[in-house]
C-alpha cells in the first residue's frame, strides 16, 4: 500500500511551503506530505486521493481560506477520508473569540495547531500524537473474538462490553457471509445469538457478563477475604482511591458490578478534564488508571456487586451478592449515580460531538447563532435553557409531558415563557440522531399523533435525571435524596440509629459509619465531574490513612502509610 498523506492548505503560499517542508524533514520517511493553497485545488487533491484509494492521516486546514471556512473544508475533505484526522490551523489567539473552541466543541475538527509554530519540536510533537490517534482508529490489528450477533439489545450490550474492556473484536451480522460462514464452521444455531468465537476457536453462545469478562483476562472473584480497605464502584472516583490505596502499600479489593469505568468509561469524549485540551475518550482515561491499580497491586474484581455493608467491632463487612463476604479496615464508596440515558444509539455515538449529558458549561459560549436542544423538564433543564439562550440563536426545549409547569419550578417557567429564543415542544420525543461525525440533525416524535419530523441541530443537551446508587447501603448511612451524607453534613445529635456514634467529629468525606467513606457522584454536594470525583478518591485514601493511624494508635504495627 502506498504512504499515507498528511494534506496541509492555506491560501499563504508560504505558510503552505514552510509547513510541508518542516513536516517532510520530520516524517518524510513515513508519510507522503502533500500541500495546496486553494480550498478548489485542495478538494480535487483529495477526491483524486480518495479514488486511488491512498489514506489521508491528517488535513492540516487553516480555518480562514478565501473560498470558505476552514471547518467546511475539513468537513468536505472527511467525506471522502472519514478516518483522517481533522486539524484546524489557526492564528495564535487565546481569547474566547478563537475559531478553536467553537470547531472543538461542536466536534468539526479533532484538533488544532497554532501558526506561527515557534519551535519545530513543539509541532513535531503535536503532530507526532495526532498521528498516534489515527494510527490506533486506523489499523484493524488483532482481533481477540468474532461476535456474531443481531441488531437487538443483548447483541449491543455484548458490543459495548467489549469496547468497554478495551477487548478487540469483529462484529459480523447473522445474515452477513462472514456471519453465516462463522455459524456454519462452528455448528450454530442462528436462533441462538450472540455467540463469541475467540481466535482459539473457544465458542460461548449468548454470554453473560461475568463469562465475558471472564473468557477475557478479568477477575470476577476476590482471593481476598480480609483486607485493608474495600473499594466499591470502579469509576473514576474508586479507580483513583485504588490507586493512591495499593500504591501506599493498603491491601484493596475493588468490586465492580460491571467493569471499570464508570459514567467516565460511557463518554467518548471528555473535554474538560485538565490536561488534555483535545480532550481525551473516558474509555481511555479510565483503561489507564485500571491497570495502574492493577499495577500497584490493587485486587480489582468485576462483574461483582457490593450488596450490603455492617459493621462488626472494628471490621466492616461488605456482602457480595453471591453471599460472600469481606472484612476490611475501612471502605470507600464510589458507586456513583445511574443517570437516565436517552436510549438513541446513534446519539449515544455523538456524546462529546454535539450530544452532552449535563448542564452546558464551557460548551454554551460555542452556540454562538446555533439552533440547540435542550431535553428534560426539571429545574436543571430550565437553567441550562436560559444559560444557552445568551449564546445560541435559538433554544429548543423538548419536553415528554403536558407543560413545563409539572416539574420546573415556577419562576423558571416564566422566565422562559419570555425568552423570545427559547421555544418549548411539548409532549416529544426524540427517536432517532443523525451526523457521522458531529451531530447535524434529530428525529422527534410527536406524542399526540405519532408523527415523525427531523429537525437539523447542532447540539443536544440532556437532563433527564438519576438516582445515585446507594440502595444496597444500610440504613445507619445517612442520605439525602439517595447521597450520602459525610463530614459536616452528617448529624451528630439525636436518637436516630443512623446518628454519629463518636465524640470525635466525622472526617471530610466520612459517613455516618465510622471508617466508611463516600468518594464521587455518589456523595451529597459532590460536584459530579471527572475532575471532582478523581479528587475525591485521592482525597478518601488520604483520610482512611487517618482513620486508621487513630483507629489502630495503640498497635505498633498499624498499616497506615503516608
Ligand atoms: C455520557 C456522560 C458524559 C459525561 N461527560 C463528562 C465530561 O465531559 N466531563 C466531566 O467532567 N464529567 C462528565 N460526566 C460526568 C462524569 O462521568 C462523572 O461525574 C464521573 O464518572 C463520576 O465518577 P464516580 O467514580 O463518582 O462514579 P461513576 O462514574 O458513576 O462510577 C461508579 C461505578 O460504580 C459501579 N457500581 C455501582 N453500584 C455498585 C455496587 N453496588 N457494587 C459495585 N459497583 C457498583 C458502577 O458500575 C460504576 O462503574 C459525564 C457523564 C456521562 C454519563
Amino acid at each position: 500500500m502506498s504512504q499515507p498523506v498528511i494534506f496541509v492548505i492555506d491560501d499563504d503560499a508560504r505558510v503552505a511551503a514552510a509547513l510541508r517542508w518542516d513536516l517532510d524533514r520530520r516524517f518524510g520517511e513515513d508519510f507522503r506530505v502533500i500541500g495546496e493553497t486553494t480550498a478548489a485545488a485542495g478538494l480535487t487533491a483529495l477526491r483524486t486521493l480518495a479514488d486511488a484509494g491512498e489514506p489521508v492521516a491528517l488535513m492540516i486546514v487553516d480555518h480562514d481560506l478565501s473560498a470558505m471556512p476552514g471547518v467546511d473544508f475539513l468537513a468536505r475533505g472527511h467525506e471522502m477520508h472519514p478516518l483522517a484526522k481533522r486539524v484546524l490551523l489557526v492564528e495564535r489567539d487565546y481569547s474566547a473569540h478563537s475559531p478553536v473552541i467553537q470547531a472543538m466543541t461542536l466536534g468539526q475538527a479533532d484538533y488544532h495547531i497554532t501558526k506561527p509554530w515557534l519551535l519545530e519540536q513543539d509541532l513535531y510533537r503535536l503532530i507526532s500524537e495526532f498521528l498516534a490517534e489515527w494510527a490506533k482508529d486506523h489499523q484493524a490489528g488483532f482481533e481477540l473474538f468474532h461476535v456474531v450477533g443481531r441488531a437487538d439489545r443483548s447483541t449491543h450490550e455484548l458490543r459495548e462490553l467489549l469496547t468497554r474492556f478495551s477487548v478487540p473484536f469483529r462484529f459480523h451480522t447473522a445474515t452477513s457471509r462472514q456471519g453465516r460462514q462463522l455459524l456454519t464452521d462452528g455448528h450454530l444455531d442462528p436462533a441462538r445469538l450472540p455467540v463469541m468465537i475467540r481466535h482459539d476457536g473457544h465458542t460461548i453462545v449468548a454470554p453473560t457478563p461475568a463469562q465475558v469478562i471472564e473468557s477475557t483476562g478479568g477477575s470476577i472473584s476476590s482471593d481476598v477475604d480480609r483486607c485493608d480497605l474495600v473499594i466499591a464502584g470502579a469509576g473514576p472516583a474508586g479507580l483513583t482511591a485504588a490507586v493512591y490505596a495499593a500504591s501506599e502499600g493498603l491491601l484493596t479489593v475493588v468490586l465492580e458490578e460491571t467493569v471499570s469505568g464508570g459514567q467516565a468509561g460511557s463518554s467518548p469524549m471528555i473535554r474538560n478534564y485538565p490536561g488534555f485540551p483535545h480532550g481525551v475518550s473516558g474509555r481511555d482515561l479510565t483503561r489507564r488508571a485500571c491497570e495502574q491499580a492493577w499495577m500497584f497491586g490493587a485486587h480489582m474484581v468485576f462483574s461483582q456487586h457490593a450488596a450490603g455493608l455492617e459493621s462488626r467491632g472494628s471490621d466492616r463487612i461488605v456482602r457480595l451478592a453471591g453471599g460472600r463476604q469481606i472484612a476490611a479496615k475501612a471502605v470507600i464508596v464510589a458507586t456513583g449515580i445511574a443517570w437516565r440515558r436517552l436510549g438513541v444509539l446513534r446519539l449515544e455515538a455523538l456524546v462529546g460531538s454535539g450530544v452532552f449529558y449535563g448542564a452546558a458549561g464551557a460548551e454554551a459560549q460555542a452556540m454562538e447563532g446555533r439552533d440547540v436542544f435542550v431535553v428534560g423538564a426539571g429545574n436543571s433543564g430550565g437553567q441550562t435553557a436560559l444559560h444557552l439562550a445568551r449564546y445560541a440563536q435559538r433554544v429548543t426545549m423538548l419536553v415528554r409531558g403536558e407543560s413545563l409547569a409539572r416539574s420546573m419550578s415556577e419562576y423558571l417557567v416564566r422566565e422562559i415563557e419570555v425568552t423570545s429564543n427559547i421555544s418549548v415542544r411539548t409532549r416529544t420525543e426524540i427517536s432517532d440522531g443523525h451526523g457521522t461525525d458531529q451531530l447535524d440533525g434529530l428525529t422527534l416524535c410527536d406524542r399526540r399523533h405519532g408523527r415523525l419530523e427531523r429537525v437539523p441541530a447542532t447540539a443536544l443537551f440532556v437532563l433527564i435525571g438519576g438516582e445515585p446508587r446507594t440502595r444496597w447501603l444500610p440504613e445507619t448511612v445517612q442520605r439525602r435524596h439517595g447521597y450520602v451524607l459525610t463530614g459536616r453534613d452528617v448529624a451528630r445529635a439525636g436518637t436516630d440509629p443512623s446518628r454519629w456514634p463518636l465524640d470525635r467529629a466525622p472526617l471530610p468525606l466520612e459517613t455516618s459509619i465510622p471508617g466508611v467513606f463516600a468518594a464521587g457522584d455518589v456523595r451529597c454536594r459532590s460536584i459530579k465531574r471527572v475532575a471532582s470525583a478523581v479528587g475525591d478518591g485521592a482525597t478518601a485514601v488520604r483520610l482512611v490513612h487517618e482513620y486508621l493511624t487513630a483507629e489502630h494508635a495503640d498497635e505498633p504495627e498499624a498499616a497506615v502509610g503516608t
